[in-house]
């Protein structure tokens, strides 16, 4: 299937063209048609999917003849990064239509948001926060927009958004087209999808297991050879580009100082950083002027790094989520990835928690030096330590069939 079946315009069609998408995504073939019908869309689906043009690509198809200078479209995203991204692409997507497209997150000038929107734009991409900040001042007017989309809505749920929402659905036209998409539905993001969301269109990609193009690997290690072992894998592994995630800025801070020291373009990524320095870190990556990017969950939510080959967990993240957003930063749209954990023994229980969750067992690799072991279900039923050869970084884990593969179900975890 290609981009022309959808009927797009041909202006469209030469944005997608010059970006280099050949085929849509699985999510794009499902939601494009319904969302182009004008249908309210439940997009299950996390990031690297391909979801921000399954839904900027019916908006913009939808308001190319809308009259311009008033907001049409509102995007709402959790994070400054992920509303960047998002405005990137309508605008990259957009580039030779007439619509106007605008991030809006606090940190930075709002005096000159409020010069953007006294402009005039068409599409705003907005952090809940700054948004409700502009509503209460009446410095915007959302009460044109006729199609609104949430993008992460169980993160925004999770960073407490959910009143702001509330706050911001008040003030919107009741006509008009929603979409939402989320990783995950826990309890209180169906609860709003019941109430915003008409007879919507269920559509569903990659679910909660990550993309199958990623290979797991997990390094049993003691906590205190956790950095000579970053080291060794970074000398031994032919890595492109890597995000190491630890569980505490400190530690993000103290591991991305020692690559420097030891010779590798680091940056790192953590709260403690200012708005300008969270850019630079990010740019710097973005460009490759970093190749290695330390970076705390908080911190790197929403980041798109399309180019990401290894992810790795310097720190067993704290729930099985978090896995599952940390390694969606590899093996994106039709590129592989590889996935590295450093688990120690307290780590025991987390680990067979995202075991269960991926449906497979994560292969155990050890290197020279360094092997400890985690005595898991999963391990004690052959997954264990030292099958593989000692120090065979390069090898690819053998993939292990998902649950839903062997059962013969949908591959979903919202159920
Ligand atoms: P997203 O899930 O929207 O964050 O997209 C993940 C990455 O996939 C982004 O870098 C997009 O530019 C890219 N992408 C989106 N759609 C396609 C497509 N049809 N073909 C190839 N890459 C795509």
């Amino acid at each position: 299937m290609q981009f022309n079946a959808f009927g797009l315009h041909k202006r469209i069609l030469t944005a997608i063209e010059k970006v280099g998408y050949t085929e849509p995504t699985e999510i794009q073939k499902l939601a494009i048609p319904k969302a182009l019908e004008g249908r309210d869309i439940m997009g299950l689906a996390q990031t690297g999917t391909g979801k921000t043009a399954a839904f900027a690509l019916p908006f913009l198809q939808s308001h190319l003849t809308s009259a311009r200078g008033r907001i049409r479209v509102l995007v709402l995203a959790p994070t400054r990064e992920l509303a960047d991204q998002i405005n990137d692409a309508v605008k990259t997507l957009g580039v030779h239509t007439p619509l106007r497209s605008t991030a809006v997150y606090g940190g930075v000038n709002i005096a000159r948001q409020i010069k953007t929107f006294e402009r005039g734009v068409e599409i705003v991409v907005a952090c809940p926060g700054r948004l409700l900040d502009h509503i209460g001042r009446g410095t915007v007017d959302l009460s044109h927009v006729d199609c609104l989309v949430l993008d992460e809505a169980d993160r925004m749920f999770d960073m407490g958004f959910l009143p702001d929402i509330k706050k911001i659905l008040n003030v919107l036209p009741r006509r008009r087209q929603t979409m939402l998409f989320s990783a995950t539905m826990p309890q209180e993001i169906r609860r709003l999808t019941e109430k915003i969301l008409r007879s919507p269109e269920t559509v569903q990609a990659g679910a909660l297991a990550p993309a199958s193009s990623v290979s797991h690997a997990l390094y049993p290690v003691a906590e205190s050879r956790k950095s000579g072992l970053l080291m060794e894998i970074l000398r031994r592994s032919e890595t492109e580009s890597v995000i190491v995630f630890t569980r505490t800025k400190h530690r993000a801070r103290r591991v991305a100082r020692q690559l420097e020291k030891a010779g590798h373009p680091a940056t790192s990524l953590q709260g403690n950083l200012s708005q300008n320095q969270r850019q630079r870190a990010i740019e710097g990556f973005r460009s490759g002027r970093y190749t290695i990017m330390v970076a705390t969950d908080i911190a790197s939510r929403g980041i798109d790094v399309s180019q990401v080959s290894h992810v790795i967990n310097y720190d067993v993240p704290d729930t099985v989520e978090a896995y599952t957003h940390r390694i969606g930063r590899t093996g994106r749209v039709e590129k592989t990835g590889d996935a590295f954990t450093f688990a120690t023994n307290e780590d025991r229980s987390m680990i067979s928690a995202i075991e269960r969750v991926l449906g497979e067992l994560i292969p155990r690799r050890d290197m020279e030096g360094f092997a400890s072991t985690v005595e898991t279900q999963a391990g004690r039923n052959g997954a264990a330590a030292g099958k593989r050869p000692r120090g065979a970084v390069s090898q690819r884990p053998r993939r292990y069939p998902r649950k839903n593969e062997r059962s013969g179900r949908p591959q979903s975890q919202v159920a």
